[in-house]
Parts: structure tokens; C-alpha cells; sequence
């Protein structure tokens, strides 16, 4: 653990009832042992939006900022999860190839900017992806490989062209029954978004609010020092770090092979879908960590950018001047985008280096 009390943890888990104690209790014990608890430190974690979030509030703020900020945490969930009953992407996916469905501002917004990353990904990143990430279903527990045709059954339904949007009523029509929308990719780096501005409203001055390894750091410490957020180990589930991004207002988000899978045969199965072949991406990345100031944007470009791989991935960041991301793949080296050696640094033996 680090000496300054400002490392996150990248965990993200639903998968198992275990890792999400062990985060638990790491944050507990972490808590506990290393960072003494400043009088007006505030600290809650939840299980929400699929995963352990915490949010610790070290200047300003009251139980009732987080109270605000969780609530609307739920909100979110309640209106985007694909996984429950009752949620406007349930309402949308059961109408797909039938009617358009009228949704909220934030679920309209965020299937906007999913679009729009399909649009630059080439439909590498495709919100319609629903159909393989049911049929994989990873993360359920009861897990196997699908049959070929059920795999392109599924290939069939995503097409990110066929997701209508109506900016004037706020609706959205699936246009081929049978598509299904998945924002879990990109509606965590959403939801971190509207928490700053729940802080930025109660007047905040320090916190980090971590989506289950989706970190963002806000506003300043008090000691005016650099906030330290580690990139995990993508090999480790421990918690252990590869290196540690150092920066001021800004949002670490990453997307990897070791957040949700399975095993079979010996095989990883992992969760970023291939929208070519219906199968785990497979490009050698285990990981993809983005640094940027708005953690929509850098929760889609994770998700993007380990879909393209590590050439396309970086052809595309030039579009974005000043999101920095760092690629590790499975030779255990690391590439770093032009400039984002200003904000990383390597502190992990096992991993090098490398120029791309
Ligand atoms: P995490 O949610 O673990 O932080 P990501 O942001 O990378 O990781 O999102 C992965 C999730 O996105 C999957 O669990 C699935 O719901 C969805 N997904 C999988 N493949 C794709 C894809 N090619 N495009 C868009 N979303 C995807
Ligand atoms: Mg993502």
C-alpha cells in the first residue's frame, strides 16, 4: 500500500460473492492500517451498477453528499442495466423491431455517445452487442462456450446503424427484433461523471470516487500534492499494481481480460466481445487503461481501444489530444501512448517498456 492513502484498486467484480469480500475487506483493512482517518474523511461503499463502489470524500462535503451521490448511482442503474427487469433498456430491448421507446435524458445521452464510438471504433465498440454478451452471459457462474450457430444467430443482431434515435421525442428504436442494447461499457465512466458533479455541487474540495476500477480523482488534496491512482497488475487479482498514473483532475479507467471471464478446457473466456468473430477479443492485450478528464469518454475508449488493439487503438487516440492510454499485453510489456510516460511510471519488475 502507499504511503499517501490515494491508491485506488482496480477491482470490478460481480462474478463472485469472494472477490467482491476480499475487496471489502482490503478497502477495510487498507483503511484501517494505513491511512489514518482525517476527522472530516468520509467514506461509503456499495454494491451498485454491477460492482463495489466506494467513494471517499477527504475535504468537504456530508453523509448526505454521499447519500445524493449513491442515489444517484441507483438511478442510473435502474434506468440502464440490461441485466434486470424494469429498466428503460429493458423496456427499448423488448421492443426491439416494434416500437420506438421514450427514455430519460441520461439513458439517451449515453447510448448517444456509445454510438458515436461505434462510429470511430468502425463498430469494434458496439452498444447493440447485447445478443453475444447474453448468449456468452459471463459472469453468471454457469458459463460455456455457445454453439457456433447460436454465436452467428447473435452476429446477426449487432449493428450499431440500426439503433434509431429520435433527439426531439427521446426515443430509441431497436429496428430488427431480437437486438438487445448493452451500455456496459461505458455507462460506469457516465456514472462517475455525474457523482463529480453531484461533489462539484456540494462544494467538495478532495475526493476520489472508484466505479469498481473506474477511478476518477476530484478536485485537489490539501497538501496540494499530486493524486497517485495505481493501474493493476492485469495479471494479479490481488490488487497489485504495475505502475501508477500521477496527475491532478482526471479519470482511470481500464478495461481487461481479468475483470469478468471463465475457464474452460484450460481457456480464458473473457468479456469484451469481438463483434467480427462473436468470440473474446484475441489480439495478445490484457489490458487497456485510459487516462482522460471525462470518464464517459475514457470508459468508451478502454472498451474501444482493447477491441481495436494496440495499432488501431492508437491511431484512434490521435483524435483525442490529451487522453493519454496504456496497453499491456500478454509478453508483458507495455506501450504507452506519445505522453503518456508524463503521467505513468512502471514500478512493476515483471513488465518493460516498449516502444510501438
Ligand atoms: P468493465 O465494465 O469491467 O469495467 P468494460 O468497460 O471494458 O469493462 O466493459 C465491458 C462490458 O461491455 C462487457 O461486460 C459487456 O457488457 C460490454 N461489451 C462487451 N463487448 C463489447 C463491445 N465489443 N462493445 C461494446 N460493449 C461491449
Ligand atoms: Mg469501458
Amino acid at each position: 500500500m502507499f504511503d499517501d492513502g490515494c491508491m485506488m484498486k482496480h477491482t470490478s467484480t460481480e462474478r463472485n460473492l469472494q472477490r467482491v469480500s476480499a475487496a471489502l475487506l482490503t478497502l477495510i483493512l487498507f483503511t484501517a492500517s494505513t491511512l489514518p482517518l482525517a476527522a472530516e474523511e468520509l467514506t461509503r461503499t456499495d454494491f451498485v451498477l454491477g460492482t463495489v463502489c466506494t467513494i471517499r470524500l477527504l475535504e468537504g462535503g456530508t453523509q448526505a453528499t454521499l447519500q445524493e451521490a449513491f442515489s444517484r448511482l441507483q438511478a442510473i442503474e435502474q434506468r440502464m442495466s440490461a441485466n434486470r427487469d424494469g429498466t428503460e433498456i429493458a423496456a427499448v430491448n423488448e421492443q426491439a423491431g416494434k416500437k420506438p421507446v421514450k427514455v430519460s435524458h441520461d439513458t439517451f445521452s449515453v447510448i448517444s455517445k456509445a454510438l458515436e464510438y461505434a462510429k470511430l471504433s468502425g463498430g469494434a465498440f458496439d452498444p447493440s452487442v447485447g445478443p453475444l454478451v447474453k448468449l456468452w452471459n459471463i459472469g453468471s457462474g454457469n458459463e460455456k462456450v455457445p454453439a457456433r450457430s447460436a454465436i452467428t444467430a447473435a452476429l446477426n443482431l449487432i449493428d450499431w446503424r440500426k439503433v434509431e434515435l429520435d433527439p426531439q421525442a427521446k426515443t430509441v428504436l431497436l429496428k430488427q427484433p431480437g437486438m438487445r442494447l448493452d451500455l456496459g461499457a461505458i455507462a460506469k465512466g457516465y456514472a462517475a461523471d455525474e457523482v463529480a458533479l453531484i461533489l462539484e455541487k456540494h462544494k467538495v474540495k478532495a475526493a476520489v470516487v472508484d466505479l469498481g476500477g473506474n477511478v476518477l480523482v476530484f478536485g485537489a488534496k490539501k497538501d496540494k500534492s499530486p493524486w497517485r491512482v495505481g493501474v493493476q497488475d492485469p495479471e494479479s487479482s490481488r490488487g497489485e499494481y504495475l505502475g501508477i498514473v500521477t496527475g491532478t483532475q482526471m479519470t482511470v479507467v481500464t478495461s481487461g481480460v481479468y475483470e469478468r471471464y471463465f475457464l474452460e478446457n484450460g481457456v480464458r473466456y473473457h468479456h469484451i466481445l469481438s463483434t467480427a468473430t462473436g468470440f473474446p477479443v484475441e489480439n495478445g492485450l490484457l489490458s487497456v487503461t485510459i487516462i482522460a478528464r471525462s470518464s464517459i469518454d475514457a470508459d468508451a475508449l478502454s472498451t474501444s481501444l482493447f477491441a481495436l488493439g494496440i495499432e488501431k487503438g492508437m491511431e484512434l487516440l490521435r483524435q483525442f489530444p490529451g487522453v493519454h492510454a496504456i496497453f499491456i499485453d500478454e509478453a508483458h510489456k507495455v506501450y504507452l501512448s506519445p505522453g503518456a510516460g508524463k503521467v505513468f511510471t512502471l514500478t512493476n519488475k515483471k513488465y518493460t517498456l516498449s516502444e510501438k
